[in-house]
């Protein structure tokens, strides 16, 4: 490394703390400085070349050097670089990048809350609910179901619906009311003797069993990513989100799909509630919306729910919720540029033609020794790696392999995100056939090294 390279990394050891970091381990280890982009590639200090498989964090659709919307935010910083959404006040981009999402949304999703991240918009509809149940006359009706390992992020509330022991442990969350049901992935939770089927069938039990229990009169909603993607990218089993749906319906239980990661078409449909058809009453979407150029989210809600906290602004005043920057300009302006980026490349028609191929090439890891499951849909994707693939066995170590692998990765050119020791992919939306292909030959020499590593290293 040059004098540059040290300096910089000898600084950010003596200062930052970085999220979801070892940090001991960093000090030793220093940071990998990324200082350039171009379409999916990034490019670190020293110049060497990385295929960025999981789009940044899941979210940069558009890849790592569209002009365009670096134009939009240059010009609407000349234009108005900020101003607010508080106490009526209003600007052009915030206004038509809201017509859009409800245009985009399914039908009955019209109204439209802007926040910076995923977690303040989750954060947002937890105090929603509140408010729209107390304006209601139903002020039991507060609490929450959400599932294990589903991630809704790391504030207060959001991070209390989170599902995550690396999220609660230490930080005393969950700090609101709220109950995490079985995680709903087949392969790690489903029973000795029990089908894909049998386990949906025990999955909606235990939902209608928690609800009976807690009575339905006390729980506000049900929030659900819905594919699990943080958590180690988990596809649901057939039929689960109909049957949540139709409890939730019967229950009067709001249902909110996390789309974070989901929405814009990862799945191959524009929202991943599409692809697994349900409706939900609200939606929480962030990270592709502006390709992550700007820190973006949108909580899409219900006429219903609208009219109902409006009803009780009415009474009591204003709504007293909401960000300084929220709907900010310059994001907005974004966000609207990367949507017709999307529309003009038909992005997600790419992702869906893109699936049999990203699948194909998922699956083909399949019959490694390290692999106990190969999975995803759309163009997201993981595999597991497992101690003993006859037993399904983990390694004792959670977390070690993935780390080995994750370097091994980044030596062949490849960033995925290793969560414990599953590894996952997730990349840009722009990608192409041949992309697809290069990712996988790269993933595919990461898992034949990474067999030799781990003997070495004595994983069991
Ligand atoms: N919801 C989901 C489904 C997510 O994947 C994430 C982030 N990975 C969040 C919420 C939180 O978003 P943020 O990190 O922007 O707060």
């Amino acid at each position: 490394m040059d004098a540059l390279s040290n300096s910089l990394a000898a600084a950010d050891i003596a200062t930052t703390m970085h999220p979801y970091t070892n940090l001991r381990q960093h000090e030793q280890t220093g940071p990998l400085i990324i200082s350039r982009g171009d379409g999916i590639r990034v490019y670190d200090e020293r110049g060497k070349e990385y295929i960025e498989g999981l789009a940044g964090l899941w979210s940069v659709a558009v890849g790592f050097s569209e002009k365009r919307l670096a134009d939009a935010a240059y010009q609407q910083m000349l234009k108005l670089p900020y101003y607010h959404t508080f106490s009526s006040k209003a600007h052009e981009p915030s206004i038509r990048l809201a017509e859009k999402l409800v245009e985009m949304t399914p039908e009955n999703l019209t109204r439209v809350f802007f926040t910076s991240s995923g977690s303040e918009a989750n954060d947002t509809i937890v105090k929603m609910m509140w408010f729209m149940n107390n304006a209601l006359g139903r002020p039991k009706k507060k609490k929450f179901l959400a599932r294990t390992k589903g991630y809704h992020g790391i504030t207060v509330a959001s991070g209390s619906l989170t599902g995550l022991p690396i999220n609660h442990r230490d930080f005393d969350l969950p700090a609101i009311p709220v109950r995490h049901l079985t995680c709903p992935h087949f392969y790690r939770f489903g029973m000795e003797g029990e089908d894909e089927a049998a386990f949906t069938a025990r999955l909606l039990a235990e939902l209608e069993a928690v609800i009976a229990e807690e009575g339905a009169d006390t729980i506000a909603a049900f929030i659900g990513e819905p594919l699990m993607a943080a958590g180690g990218v988990l596809p649901p089993p057939v039929g689960y989100w109909e049957g949540v749906e139709k409890i939730c319906r019967a229950n009067d239980i709001m249902l909110i799909a996390d789309e974070v990661i989901c929405g814009f078409g990862r799945l191959g449909t524009p929202f991943g509630c599409q692809k697994f058809s349900f409706t939900p009453d609200i939606m929480t979407l962030s990270k592709q919306i502006t390709s992550s150029y700007m820190p973006l989210a949108a909580v899409m809600f219900s006429e219903a729910i609208y009219q109902a906290i409006a009803d009780n602004t009415a009474t009591i005043g204003n709504f007293g919720h909401g960000f300084t920057a929220s709907g900010h300009p310059v994001a907005t302006a974004v966000g609207l540029e990367n949507l017709a980026i999307f529309e003009e490349r038909d992005l997600i028609g790419n992702a869906a033609r893109l699936e049999a191929s990203f699948q194909a090439g998922i699956r083909s890891f399949a019959d490694h020794p390290l692999v106990g499951e190969a999975r995803g849909t759309g163009l997201i994707g993981a595999v597991e790696l497992v101690a003993d693939k006859a037993t399904k066995r983990p390694f004792a170590k959670v977390g070690r392999a993935g780390t080995i692998a994750g370097g091994i990765g980044h030596e062949e050119g490849l960033i995925f995100r290793a969560i414990g020791d599953q590894l996952a992919l997730c990349p840009p939306m722009i990608s192409t056939e041949d992309d697809v292909k290069e990712i996988m030959t790269r993933m595919g020499r990461t898992l034949e090294r990474l067999t030799g590593a781990v003997a070495k290293e004595g994983l069991e």
